[in-house]
């Protein structure tokens, strides 16, 4: 998936979670789409990847792009590590995660939730950057949209 598809589809999630918990809105928000788009750090020629080239480029070398760091072990420990310093904030955190893991499951590539055992790896029929994932991404806007608007008005 783009970045543009995984930042409004991870504003989706947070929209549509962050009632369920007790913690400042607009932090959880802010941090769900931060994460909705981290796991792509693996990827030097993706958005996030060409501002952190000193990360990027030796975490593509030695994992891969959808790799160890498209996978739940990742998500799963950076969240625990969340936890210890930031208490509850490390909810937003796994489900931004959990929101970039499955946006790129439904890519044709897909994605190993399980990198490196393959005991769960998941594939779709979307190709990234195609005219569906634009189809995708517009209908989340709209989604998004409305959400908001009930949010304000
Ligand atoms: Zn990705």
């Amino acid at each position: 998936m783009l970045f543009k598809t995984h930042l409004v589809f991870s504003l989706l999630i947070g929209l549509l979670t962050y009632n369920y918990f007790k913690l400042n809105y607009i932090i959880f928000i802010l941090i769900i789409l931060f994460t909705g788009i981290l796991p792509d750090i693996d990827h030097p020629k993706s958005k996030l990847g060409r501002k952190l080239k000193i990360l990027s480029y030796p975490i593509n070398f030695i994992f891969g792009h959808r790799g160890l760091f498209h996978s739940l072990f990742i998500a799963l420990s950076s969240s625990f590590l969340i936890w210890i310093i930031f208490g509850d904030y490390y909810i937003p955190f796994f489900i931004g995660f959990l929101s970039h893991l499955i946006a790129d499951g439904i890519t044709k590539q897909g994605i190993d939730f399980t990198y490196p055992f393959n005991f769960f790896k998941v594939t779709g029929m979307i190709k990234t950057g195609s005219f569906i994932e634009k189809v995708i991404f517009l209908l989340l806007i709209v989604i998004n949209g409305y959400l908001i608007f009930r949010l304000i008005f």
